[in-house]
């Protein structure tokens, strides 16, 4: 066996194969030299796990992997480069630019550019033609490593560039990467050249303080998205058209059911319409506990005494909204981000018996956790929440069939909707309360009831509350995206912390166990996803305006009102809409605001005692019914809560 020579690098294939080369030896050298084939296909290479691109000297030995089109990690180079392109097209376009940087994002890029005057629509047009442009000219990327004086030289007119530059410690490569005239100052990975990018497009431009420092200029950033294959191009731009088509921020104003005002960051207010949803919501869980659940509300401001039994004060307070009373200066109270506590303090309020157990109290409270700004974001991540939360005492025997009696409630529940919950079993997590032994106890009693379900499920490791383990029912909605909605927590810890006793049949007091459930998770987020899931189409039961009353022309008026009544009288939510407006305008409105029914009245329908229902989503199609009848349609539509 011959040893390399000293200042040979050694290369190993993934296939175990090695190839020893001299430091400083390019990898598309390497790639050509494994196959001619493969160097066509490649587009960067993998050194010991970090990606470079071909054009970079390969400066250590190591694990050596050439990247193609059918590498995750590829998608990265191909984005990257995509923003240089951009870069290259708007210096080309408007030279003024001053360039920022312009990172591979998820799914796509951006770019940030220091301008006098904001990017137009127009702009973007431009430079997406302008990059088409350049990407056919077929620039190689070209690599150069500078000394620091050079690079101050090549960048003297782009402040942005020389202050990074300024912070590049000395013994750092400085480079940079050049396509056509453009250069700009980046450690890289690029795409061999500029005709690799086929597949992109820009999408929007948003502000952007430089550095994400808002006492720094305003940047502008222009967004996009570049893919290898067009399917792939076309596919995303598909599902984010979707999505927006979809977005319940949008659609709750478009429908008129919610805003949200900077005087209360984080917190809904609901319209007539989104409330006439959230009670509908609110209702039917109502009545699924009717027998078997008692309802109770609790105060919303508690002492942090309460918490420090609880453990949420230790655990827990960055997530509170703490407060203090006017007889102190210190933080000392909270508004509950948990029902939990307060329903403990009720239940100690006087003795139970096992007779009671499982005793199940169930409120729908306002509740506030201390989201910081910058994550909020429609009704999906609030600071002031509604679930419909419920804790269970009961003894340790009871648990199997009362977490047996809650999944299926909760999955019944979901049924509803046509969604199909994904069940998953989340085990303790880092930071948490109660000793191991206790720990090891409520996994190992929540894991066999499930077990005993039968439902199939997955493991989420790590990811319990701080209390106890739980069982997820976790929802993905019709974009695919997945959301954590119901939950059933087993609690062998809150009992010990607040002593929290029963009377057995022997007469003596024995330790209740405690489970948390959720159903809907909470009702703003669970709303946000019935509005993104249904598009804003909401079945008729859950529907703000179920019916409305068309008359054609101002003769019908007085029948169309008493029709009204009679829908109204029967438990429908009827609207009659007698603007001064064409029947055509009119019908448009009401497929806006998605109405699951219209009723058209004419003069043939006034005499005969019917109304001519389009029912949405069927286009034109119109249907002449009795209104007798049509008020049992609707009626039997909203008893069995059909989708
Ligand atoms: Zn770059
Ligand atoms: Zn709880």
């Amino acid at each position: 066996m011959i040893d390399r020579p000293a200042d040979m690098l050694t290369l190993t294939l993934p296939d175990g194969a090695t190839r020893d080369v001299a430091p400083g030896t390019l990898p598309g050298e390497v790639v050509k030299s494994i196959g001619e084939r493969l160097y066509q296909a490649a587009i960067a290479v993998e050194v010991n796990g970090t990606v470079q691109d071909l054009m970079t000297p390969l400066r250590e030995s190591g694990a050596f992997r050439v990247l193609t089109a059918r590498d995750a990690r590829a998608l990265d180079v191909l984005r990257h480069s995509a923003a240089h392109l951009l870069a290259t097209a708007v210096r080309r376009v408007r030279p003024e630019a001053r360039i920022g940087f312009g990172p591979a994002i998820e799914d796509g890029f951006y770019y940030d550019f220091e301008v006098d005057h904001p990017f137009t629509p127009d702009d973007l047009a431009r430079f997406e033609d302008e990059m088409a442009k350049v990407a056919k000219e077929k620039l190689p990327f070209v690599r150069a490593e500078l000394s620091r004086r050079d690079a101050e030289h090549v960048f003297a007119g782009d402040p942005l560039k020389l202050e990074r530059l300024s912070e590049l410690a000395d013994d750092e490569v400085i480079s940079t990467y050049t396509d056509g005239p453009f250069v700009d100052l980046c450690r890289g990975p690029h795409v061999p050249d500029t005709s690799y990018l086929k597949h992109f497009k820009l999408l929007n431009t948003a502000g952007a303080y430089w550095r994400g420092d808002e006492h720094r200029q305003m940047l502008q950033r222009i967004y996009g998205t570049a893919w290898f294959k067009k399917e792939d191009l076309d596919a995303y731009l598909h599902r984010i058209e979707e999505a927006k088509r979809r977005d319940h921020r949008l659609l709750g104003k478009q429908l008129d059911l919610f805003m949200f005002h900077q005087f209360s960051p984080g917190s809904a207010f609901w319209t007539e319409r989104g409330t006439t949803i959230f009670n509908e919501l609110m209702g039917y869980v109502r009545e699924l506990q009717r027998e078997k659940f008692q309802e109770v509300r609790t105060p919303v401001l508690y002492n942090k005494g309460l918490w420090e039994i609880s453990g949420h004060w230790g655990k827990y307070r960055e997530n509170m909204f703490l407060v203090h009373n006017n007889e102190s200066e210190e933080l000392d109270s909270s508004l509950k981000p948990m029902n939990c506590p307060s329903h403990y303090l009720l239940y100690l309020s006087r003795k139970h018996s096992y007779r009671e157990l499982p005793l199940r109290f169930a409120t729908f409270d306002t509740l506030h956790r201390n989201e910081v700004t910058g994550a909020l974001s429609g009704l999906t991540r609030v600071r002031q929440f509604h679930q419909d939360d419920c804790h269970i005492f009961l003894t340790e025997g009871q648990i199997a069939e009362e977490v047996r009696f809650l999944a299926q409630f909760i999955a019944d529940f979901y049924r509803t909707f046509g969604l199909r919950p994904a069940v998953r079993f989340a085990t303790r997590p880092e930071v948490r309360i109660g000793d191991d032994a206790l720990w090891d106890r409520a996994e190992g009693a929540l894991r066999a009831a499930l077990e005993a379900t039968g439902m199939p499920y997955e493991l989420k490791p790590g990811d319990g509350a701080f209390y106890g383990p739980k069982i997820d029912f976790d929802v993905t909605d019709s974009l695919g995206r997945l959301w954590q909605l119901g939950t059933i927590q087993l609690d062998y810890n809150a009992p010990e912390r607040f002593d929290l006793e029963y009377v057995g049949d022997d007469n003596a007091m024995h330790r209740p166990v405690v489970i948390h459930r959720a159903v809907s998770g909470s009702f703003e987020r669970f709303i946000a996803i019935l509005i993104e899931h249904f598009a804003g189409a909401f079945p008729v039961w859950l529907a703000p305006e179920q019916v409305r009353v068309l008359p054609i022309t101002d003769e019908m008026e007085g029948v169309a009102q008493a029709v009204v009544r009679r829908m109204r009288d029967a438990g429908i939510r009827a609207h009659l809409d007698d603007r001064k407006e064409t029947l055509n305008y009119r019908i448009r409105d009401g497929e806006m605001m998605k109405v699951p029914y219209m009723a058209v009245i004419g003069k043939r329908e006034a005499e005969g005692d019917t109304v001519a229902v389009r029912a949405r989503g069927e286009g034109k199609k119109q249907e002449v019914v009795g209104v007798g009848e049509f008020i049992g349609r609707v009626l039997g539509e909203i008893r069995a809560r059909s989708t």
